[in-house]
């Protein structure tokens, strides 16, 4: 099975520059952690693909934008309750990921700092900022599609969420839909180095 995940993993990188270095790194072995589901959890939630494709198509409104196209969603009695799409160019707010958005439109929906028995997706693996303020907000399941090898911080390059530090412990499933969730970054960065040609 691990193999199977490397395999996969290895074919979904392999046009991305990002891979060579992320295997000096030696992070390949993260990489397939992130990817190991809780069948349980994910067996038993019949809509992460629905939300996954929802959050995905924030990502493109991200993308319309000129924005990393990264889409969230948050999610509470299995409804939608915030969205988010990253936006911190047009935003002038280097805190302005899908995620920090998402959060902060669930907390005035749900007129609280904290989104207790809430579930978060998100297109793309969390970066330490966001895997903290998901931390903070005491979101109870994180769903992520495409791993981050450059940036993520849900096991590709750290793994916050594992720290001792915290007294909130956020169950992570990572690898939903990646393969789309990962095409529209891919297209986006291949788009942009073509235009600087
Ligand atoms: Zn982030």
């Amino acid at each position: 099975m691990a193999m199977c995940y490397f395999l996969f993993v290895y074919l979904f990188y392999e046009e991305d520059a990002l891979l060579e270095k992320y295997v000096k790194k030696g992070g390949m072995g993260m990489t397939q952690k992130v990817l190991v589901q809780d069948a349980d959890f994910i067996g038993k939630n019949k809509d992460h693909l629905k939300w996954m494709q929802y959050a995905l198509k924030l990502a493109e409104r991200s993308r319309d934008e000129g924005e990393v196209p990264v889409g969230a969603v948050i999610i509470k009695d299995e409804k939608l309750i915030a969205e988010g799409w990253n936006q911190p160019i047009d935003r002038n707010d280097a805190t302005a990921h899908a995620e920090i958005m998402a959060i902060r439109a669930a907390g005035e929906v749900l007129n609280n700092y904290r989104l207790p028995d809430t579930t978060l997706y998100v297109t793309l693996e969390p970066c330490t900022m966001c895997v903290g303020a998901i931390i903070h907000a005491r979101i109870a399941n994180v769903i992520f599609g495409a791993p981050d090898p450059k940036t993520g911080a849900a096991g590709s390059v750290v793994d916050v969420f594992s720290a001792d530090c915290h007294n909130h412990q956020v169950r992570v499933n990572g690898g939903v839909m990646m393969n789309d969730c990962g095409q529209i970054l891919r297209e986006f960065f291949r788009e942009r180095r073509a235009s600087k040609d």
